[in-house]
């Protein structure tokens, strides 16, 4: 193997042909995204067709950013779904914007590493701040604990890791997990990828407007307790994929804190709607969950990947995820300082990007307008 040459100078490029190509890859930015009706909507294609683009050995040579510009702008970006477009509705789509897209560009170019208050403090408070307005939002009490994360799935796998953790220690064959038909599949993916078999996620029926059963919860807990079993963790809906269906948060909560059972709340989808009066009555209850999932990915407008967790019992986080390497050894946060590796399952974290991501979109000009 050719060693390349221990010469930093391959990695770094002159100020003036930086700006070239950054100035390049905006204008071809801004040419894809602007006038979007006139566009289509769907770009499909056959795995040949890709293949017949895209295929090949890797270069022996570099080509030059020009040329990879080119192939992304010719072979690549035609063929996808313009989830942009207004005429798109497929799915649960996002919609990112431009603010929040150079939020990412500046995130990835100043290499932001948001894992450890030592290196981080400036993006660190960012994202604690921006956590903190979510914490506000959902009405969950101040010290509440939070971490972006890289999506709802994210969050719901962290939230999962975590109640475990607390609640229960190691894993074992006899915990359980309760939720409806309406769920989102990360739930389940979630228990899976910790280990739990499809016999410990409980699948609830829903009642007539879509919100999990609150009789038939009891009757499940009753009866897996008899059997032995440990009920662990009761995943309940704010806005549920399928429906938008809000599950009976308080009595839920109430239940769960009653049976020693945590209480977490999927609103990836709908929790940005406490942003105006009604939502606020809608998501009544969110706040006495013991975590919350949030997707700014969705209703905050954010590029892929944004998600958030929020833990309403300070430290929480910290407690389930808190682990210290000796090459981390200087980095132990001091008093007030939140290092965000100890609060999840990445390192320098998604969250760098979507620090910086968030603010960018978040200025009060751009923030969803309250009902008054
Ligand atoms: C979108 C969604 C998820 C998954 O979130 P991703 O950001 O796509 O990983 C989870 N739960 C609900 C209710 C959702 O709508």
């Amino acid at each position: 193997m050719n060693a390349v040459p221990m010469n930093g100078d391959r990695l770094v490029m002159a100020p003036g042909e930086m700006r070239r190509v950054g100035y390049a890859t905006v204008d071809a930015l801004v040419e894809l995204l602007a006038d979007q009706r006139d566009r289509p909507v769907l770009g499909r294609a056959a795995p040949e067709q890709m293949q017949q683009r895209l295929g090949g050995p890797p270069p022996e040579e570099p080509e030059g950013f020009d040329r990879a510009l080119r192939y992304l702008v010719d072979d690549v970006l035609p063929f996808r779904s313009n989830l942009q477009h207004p005429g798109y509705f497929a799915y649960i789509p996002g919609s990112g914007t431009w603010p929040g897209a150079l939020g990412d560009l500046i995130a990835s170019a100043m290499n932001l590493d948001c894992g450890n208050w030592m290196e981080s403090s400036g993006p660190s408070q960012v994202e604690l701040q921006v956590l903190d307005w979510f914490r506000a939002w959902i009405g969950y009490p101040e010290g509440a604990g939070g971490v972006l994360v890289s999506g709802g799935s994210a969050a719901n796998l962290t939230a999962l890791a975590c109640a475990r953790e607390l609640r229960l220690g190691p894993m074992t064959e006899r915990a359980m997990v309760y939720c409806s038909d309406q769920s989102h599949s990360s739930v389940a993916r979630a228990a899976r990828t910790l280990g739990f078999r499809p016999e410990q996620v409980r699948v609830l029926p829903s009642d007539e407007r879509y919100r999990l059963r609150l009789d038939a919860l009891a009757a499940a807990v009753d009866s897996d307790r008899a059997s032995g079993l440990v009920p662990l963790l009761v995943s309940a809906n704010a806005g549920a994929t399928n429906t938008g269906a809000i599950d009976s948060l308080p009595e839920l909560a109430t239940y769960c804190a009653a049976q020693n059972i945590w209480c977490h709340v999927d609103a990836a989808y709908g929790g940005f709607v406490v942003l105006t009066e009604e939502g606020r009555s809608l998501m009544r209850g969110l706040e006495l969950a013991d975590s919350v999932t949030l997707d700014p990915h969705k209703w905050l407008y954010q590029p892929f990947e944004c998600g958030a967790l929020l833990v309403r019992e300070r430290g929480a986080l910290e407690r389930a995820f808190s682990v210290n390497p000796d090459y981390l050894a200087d980095t132990e946060a001091q008093h007030a300082e939140v290092n965000f590796a100890a609060r999840g399952l990445q390192l320098p974290g998604q969250s760098s990007a979507e620090a910086v991501a968030v603010p960018a979109n978040l200025r009060p000009c751009c923030l969803p307008r309250r009902h008054s």
